[in-house]
């Protein structure tokens, strides 16, 4: 089996093939460490706005009674643990980028293609994630800049930023949480803002002596994550159907940014007029405040060009800069590019996905046998955790790997007819929520198809999997070759129960 990517996805379907019995894996990795976005994202300030008590794997719960929210250091020490302790070592092939997927029917198995060579696989998981390839804006003139520049998740740390001249482009949750350390640091930042998000304010990233106290009752962290998970479910989630707490949301995030902003014309600049919802919102309280800083200057009017010493806005002014940080966002919508698969028949994924990426709950497609996805089309859970999401697409795929083994098929695929009526099911769930009537976000691809986030709770995705067995969606897809018979699964024989324990607070 094959694994692709070591991020959360990656490392989360690595455990549980081996807690189910399955050793022969390996797990293809592009860079030279896991961690996935958590390894990518070293820009100062880059932090989680989820509960670290939510952001972790069930069967390595992150306890701690101090941390409520995890810096990005102890996400990434989070996972290297996790895969050294659950023995994910040996499985890993760090520094292998795969380029394509090719299935091949005769052998119901699929051929994957690095740099170097190939392999066989019977099953081929990709576990990319959604958020790893950075987009950068087309503005005219970009690469004439004579200065520095960079993407927020490819920071390049060996410059010192005190003393400079900072553009920020971008106003999205990693512009938010790397503005205040930039503007402590530097001589002035001119932040170049195109859609104003609605933004929430978060609680302190530690916990205070009661919270402590509370935390060290036997059973509480449980408890505690529990009705985190169900919390982000009953509140968060209809927030993006137009639902009961929409309204309270928004008057909530109208107040805070009144009683943060006390300059009238500033705070219209940062009102949105979509609704709350429509992009990931940002939860963070230091963002607003570091708006008010005499040396940071929001810039509302479009940015038109770049020139050698910096960005020329539609109203003809230059805003003279040393550095460009590009806190632009991610391909998301571009899903596995630059990975080619190959299907049956000849079909290739991307040409498919062209009229709007589509996969059954963001894990299947009809077509790729034997070929699963983690974090796929339409599966990003934007009021809650991911890592969670993911969990609950590992145990199906492991559903579908067992009726594999109990058909005796070479390989298996989701059916035409199952994947249809998910189609229309997720077209009327996203019509009703705020996503079709907002502008563009990640959360669209370029024709405005809404493609990526999951329009319901994580409850409704849990339930609705549990309604839509492998057994009834699935369908045995014959080859020549007989089934493999190496690497059937087992009873549950390993185990990483272990709480993993986060590093002291730095
Ligand atoms: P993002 O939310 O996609 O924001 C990109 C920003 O760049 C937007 O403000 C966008 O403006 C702007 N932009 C793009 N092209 C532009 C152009 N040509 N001119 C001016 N502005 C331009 O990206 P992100 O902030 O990196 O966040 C992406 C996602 O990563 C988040 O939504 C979240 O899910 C995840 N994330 C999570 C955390 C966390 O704490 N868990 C932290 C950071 C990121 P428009 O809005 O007008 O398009």
């Amino acid at each position: 089996m094959a694994v692709i990517g070591a991020g959360f996805g990656g490392i989360g379907m690595g455990v549980a093939l081996k807690r189910a019995g399955f050793e022969d894996f390996v797990i293809f990795e592009k860079s030279a460490d896991v961690g996935g976005v958590w390894r990518d994202n070293t820009y100062p300030g880059c932090n989680c706005d989820v509960p670290s008590h939510l952001y972790s794997f069930t069967f390595a719960p992150y306890r701690d009674r101090h941390i409520r929210y995890p810096g990005q250091r102890q996400i990434l020490e989070y996972l290297r643990r996790v895969a050294v302790e659950c023995d994910l070592m040996p499985h890993l092939r760090l520094g292998t980028a795969i380029t394509a997927a090719t299935y091949l029917e005769q052998q119901g198995r699929w051929e994957l293609a690095t740099a170097t060579g190939r392999s066989v696989a019977d099953v081929v998981v990709f576990a990319v994630g959604q958020l790893h390839r950075p987009y950068l804006p087309d503005i005219e003139g970009r690469t004439d800049f004579a200065g520095l520049s960079f993407h927020t998740a490819e920071w390049d740390h060996r410059h010192d930023l005190r003393g400079r001249d900072i553009a920020v482009i971008g106003t999205g949750s990693s512009a938010a949480q790397i503005l205040p350390t930039l503007a402590a640091a530097a001589a002035r930042v001119h932040l170049f803002q195109r859609t104003p998000h609605w933004v929430l304010p978060k609680p302190p990233a530690e916990f205070g002596p009661l919270a402590r106290a509370g935390l060290s009752l036997p059973g509480a962290h449980h408890f505690y994550r529990q009705a985190l998970d169900h919390g982000a479910d009953a509140l968060l989630a209809p927030i993006m159907r137009r639902g009961w707490s929409a309204r309270p949301a928004a008057w909530l995030a109208r107040r805070y940014l009144h009683r943060q902003v006390p300059d009238p014309a500033l705070r219209a600049k940062l009102t949105p007029d979509y609704p709350i919802g429509g992009k990931r919102i940002i939860f963070d309280s230091h963002y607003y405040p570091t708006l008010n800083r005499p040396n940071v200057e929001l810039v509302t009017e479009p940015v038109t060009g770049i020139v050698g010493d910096g960005l020329v806005t539609a109203d003809g002014t230059c805003h003279r800069v040393d550095v460009i940080v590009y806190a632009t966002g991610f391909r998301a919508p571009e899903f596995l590019v630059p990975v080619v698969v190959r299907g049956r028949e000849g079909r290739v994924l991307h040409e498919q996905w062209r009229t709007g990426a589509s996969a059954f709950f963001g894990l299947a497609v009809p077509g790729y046998p034997n070929a699963f996805l983690i974090a796929g089309p339409n599966s990003f859970n934007p009021a809650g955790s991911n890592p969670a999401m993911k969990e609950r697409q590992i145990d199906y795929i492991l559903d579908c790997l067992r009726l594999r083994d109990r058909l005796g098929a070479a390989a298996i695929e989701v059916d035409e007819e199952a994947m249809r009526a998910h189609r229309r099911w997720l077209d009327r769930a996203i019509a009703k929520t705020v996503w079709p009537i907002t502008g563009p976000s990640w959360y669209k691809d370029r024709a405005g198809r809404v493609t990526n986030p999951w329009p319901a709770s994580a409850r409704t995705y849990e339930r609705m999997l549990r309604n839509h067995r492998p057994v009834a969606c699935f369908r045995a897809v014959s080859a020549d070759t007989p089934y493999p018979r190496h690497g059937r699964p087992a009873p549950a024989v390993t185990r990483c129960s272990t709480p993993v324990a986060s590093p002291a607070v730095s």
